[in-house]
């Protein structure tokens, strides 16, 4: 028997083959949520012809169904360019005036008063400076999106016409220059463009956004100080977590998704020597704290290369030093700050055990009066992410940037207190945002030199793409998330 539809004639083993072909993209459009599949699968008698449309359709039918499929969740370029301009002014705004972590008031006030501006019911002080934006629309789920507030005592050397002039305070009063040297002001604006998007659109979905500003990420504290403070029992429990980070690991443009550990297991020590001070002429009636400290320094570099198993991932770094004030004083003390990061639950606990072993034993070699002290003041696990959402959300990405923007990334090193979220049962799925200008990224590679790392002086995103693709994504993902007919 032969089948025909719009003036188009197939023979049953032709249209048996089509379907075949045909199937995953008819999949894909339906985990897109196309309102011709909804419509199909959720009218009463519609139902019926549903396999007969979808098993005799022509190729053209499907080319309209995957394109408008797509224009479901992809923010058409005039959305996206309605809202870049105040995006835009709001990332320059706050690329001139980053404040440190947990002191993020006038951050905080200026994403308040944007997204109460756009509809969004906004709840400020949650736990210390946080931000918590909701936009309810009818039944559906709730979906949370993130960012951080916070910039780092960083001093600004990229020499660009709006680069950071602030200087602060820091916590041990200390005056330090601030620059939001890990692009959370990229995310801030983007976030705010997808805000804005979303609150236009409210035919493209439905269901509760739920947006945070997150203070303190740098510290890793303000995830948990805004779980303590109800962040999940005040406002409504997101049935899925969404964020995303600039860096020049990508060109800006694309976007990476890094299935399962996408990140390390992150734990600052702080190390307290312990020696007995006196004049630098007469160190045989001191125990030098300095001597001491820096054969423990050597020694700890020794639990990489030699204890833990080739193959694992295991960094200790000590990033600071601090004792003595004088060239000829012996000083009674010497402080170290580490910063160490593992993949495995089983390698941190090595780690951990050997660095209080090596730092006791390298004190009790040198005769120390007392033992050291081992504060263990910050940590955070690994961000893990949830491989089927990362599954999902790869074709909302690939329609929102091209297919060929969407990279599998494998897991970075840097850490992130994003994992608290995680750890109160919100899957979730944490995107590389790509910062890089596209040709500086080339040239790098093709030289084998690195671009400025987060963190660095130097650390500059290429701002036009990078944000007009966080707006892009950021739209794409929570529609697809927003959408009854995907869930
Ligand atoms: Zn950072
Ligand atoms: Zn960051």
């Amino acid at each position: 028997m032969v089948v025909g539809l719009a003036g188009l004639r197939f023979s049953a083993p032709f249209r048996a083959q089509l379907w075949s072909c045909t199937k995953p993209i008819y999949d894909t459009a339906c985990k897109l949520g196309h309102p011709l599949v909804a419509c199909c699968l959720a009218e009463p008698g519609v139902g019926r012809y549903h396999a007969w449309i979808m098993k005799t359709a022509t190729p053209l039918l499907l080319l309209s169904l995957v394109v408008s499929g797509y224009a479901q969740t992809v923010a058409s370029s005039k959305e996206v360019e309605a809202v870049y301009p105040a995006a835009h002014n709001l990332y320059i705004d706050l690329h001139q005036t980053p404040e440190l972590s947990s002191h993020e008031t006038q951050t905080a006030g200026k994403l308040a008063v944007r997204l109460r501006s756009l509809g969004y019911a906004v709840t400020e002080e949650v736990g210390g400076t946080g931000v918590v934006a909701i936009l309810n629309n009818g039944a559906g789920p709730t979906v949370m999106l993130r960012t951080e507030l916070d910039a780092l005592p960083v001093e600004e050397k990229t020499g660009l016409p709006y680069a950071s002039r602030v200087r602060a305070k820091d916590d041990s009063g200390r005056d330090v220059a601030v620059m939001h040297a890990c692009g959370h002001d990229l995310h801030m604006a983007a976030l705010v463009g997808t805000a804005d998007v979303m609150a236009h659109s409210k035919d493209s979905w439905h269901g509760t956004l739920m947006l945070i500003g997150q203070p303190a990420e740098e510290t890793i504290s303000g995830a948990r100080r805004m779980i303590d403070d109800g962040l999940f029992t005040r406002f409504p429990k997101p049935a899925v977590g969404v964020a995303f980070h600039v860096g020049n690991e990508l060109p800006a443009g694309q976007v990476g998704i890094t299935p399962g550990i996408y990140n390390t297991n992150a734990d600052s020590l702080r190390i307290t020597i312990y020696g007995k001070g006196g004049h630098g002429a007469a160190p045989q009636a001191t125990i030098d704290p300095i001597v001491i400290a820096a054969r423990t320094i050597l020694a700890l570099q020794t639990i990489v290369a030699r204890e833990v198993k080739p193959g694992e991932m295991a960094v200790v770094t000590v990033g600071y030093i601090r004792a003595g004030a004088k060239n000829n004083i012996i000083p009674d003390q010497a402080e170290l700050g580490l910063t160490v990061r593992t993949f495995k639950a089983d390698v941190r606990k090595q780690v951990l055990a050997a660095i209080a072993r090596i730092t006791k034993a390298e004190a009790l070699a040198g005769g120390a009066p007392q033992e050291p002290l081992i504060e263990h003041y910050e940590f955070t696990d690994s961000v893990y992410n949830d491989p089927a959402l990362a599954q999902r959300l790869r074709a909302p990405l690939e329609a929102a940037i091209g297919k060929q923007n969407v990279i599998t990334t494998e897991p970075i090193t840097p850490s992130e207190d994003y994992a608290f979220f995680i750890e109160q049962g919100v899957p979730s799925l944490y995107v590389s945002l790509g910062g890089a200008d596209p040709q500086k990224y080339a040239e790098s590679r093709n030289s084998g030199t690195l671009l400025p790392s987060n963190h660095s002086p130097y650390f500059a995103p290429d701002v036009d793409p990078a944000l007009h693709t966080g707006i892009q994504a950021e739209v794409a993902v929570l529609r697809n998330l927003l959408n009854g007919a995907a869930q």
